[in-house]
């Protein structure tokens, strides 16, 4: 049996721990940490994503200052929306929830979001600071899954590692930090020809290709480790046990990897909740940064 990789778990050790770190220094900042969540729409899995990330910020004592904003802003709106958080004293961190409406370039607002209050590592000066492996924000998804590799000792030092997908948020991201991590590392997105051959040769597999069960035994070579992105709510035809109409799974057949995997991340429980942890890490972290406290979080920033 494949052992199951507790990002729950983790998630919640984590949660802990920033909210000590928030206790030991707030006095000395003269307050606590704040974050801007940026709904805008209303794409209902987003809405899921940002109540879960407003809530962990009260289960900890970083501060809110998010906006639900109507689909119809303009980008001219958007801009000064996120100029005028960028000057208030109080945000360390704004997020963007993407996806945006059609309408609004998600390029154009990331770049408006100040580098030192970028939550998710994704502007332009933050994705250089991760290329040239110096510090900054470092994006969510890919760090939550460097710090579950290493909390779980899974050595990566010389070894294969593949990650399905080449997207800005994840996919770029998590291959350089494999790589800085000293794995050797594959990229496969959907132009690959043969992604079995590809996948079969990998010890790490992280998939993040959007697509439910993409990936099943015949693609996975014994003892590897399986890290699973993607999630997808998959509707069903009758109403479970517990009235629901609809399942969550991931990128990956996780039932056909049981008996061939060593380990592998669930959906729900593995990634998302890490995402989330690396989110108000990034936002103690500028915080700290912002009222300058010494490192408070040196043990935590290591990929
Ligand atoms: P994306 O759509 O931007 O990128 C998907 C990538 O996968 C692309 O590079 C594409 O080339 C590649 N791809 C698509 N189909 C493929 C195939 N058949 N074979 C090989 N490669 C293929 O998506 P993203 O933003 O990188 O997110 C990927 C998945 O991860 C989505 O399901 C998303 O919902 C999920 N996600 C989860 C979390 C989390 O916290 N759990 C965070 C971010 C994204």
């Amino acid at each position: 049996m494949a052992f199951h990789i507790n990002g729950r778990r983790l998630a919640s050790e984590i949660e802990q721990h920033l909210a000590a770190v928030i206790q030991r220094h707030q006095n000395r900042a003269g307050r606590p940490p704040g974050l801007a969540v940026l709904r805008i729409g209303d794409d209902p899995a987003s809405g899921v994503y940002v109540s879960n990330k407003e809530k962990a910020c009260e289960r900890i004592g970083i501060s809110r200052h998010g906006a639900h904003i109507s689909k119809d802003i303009t980008l001219e709106e958007m801009l000064h929306v996120i100029h005028s958080m960028n000057e208030d004293p109080l945000i360390d961190a704004i997020l963007l929830q993407l996806p945006l409406p059609p309408s609004l370039d998600p390029g154009i607002l990331l770049e408006a979001i100040s580098p030192e209050k970028d939550a998710d590592g994704l502007h332009t000066l933050n994705l250089g600071r991760l290329l040239k492996g110096e510090p900054g924000p470092r994006s969510c998804t890919p760090s939550g899954i460097m710090v579950l590799l290493a909390n779980n000792k899974i050595p990566l030092e010389g070894q294969h590692a593949v990650v399905i997908g080449r997207s800005t948020l994840v996919g770029k991201p998590m291959a350089l930090m494999l790589q800085s991590a000293n794995a050797t590392v594959t990229m496969a997105h959907s132009h690959t020809i043969d992604l079995s051959s590809i996948t079969r040769r990998a010890d790490i597999l992280v998939v993040a290709a959007g697509s439910p069960q993409l990936i099943g035994a015949r693609h996975v070579k014994p003892n590897a480790v399986v890290i699973d992105v993607g999630i997808h709510r998959v509707p069903i035809d009758e109403i479970t046990e517990n009235g629901s109409k609809s399942y969550l799974c991931g990128d990956v057949n996780s039932n056909e990897l049981e008996e061939i995997a060593s380990a592998l991340t669930p959906v729900p429980g593995g990634v998302g909740p890490m995402t989330v942890a690396m989110l108000l890490t990034n936002t103690v972290m500028n915080w700290g940064n912002r009222c300058t406290l010494d490192n408070p979080l040196e043990d935590l920033v290591s990929f």
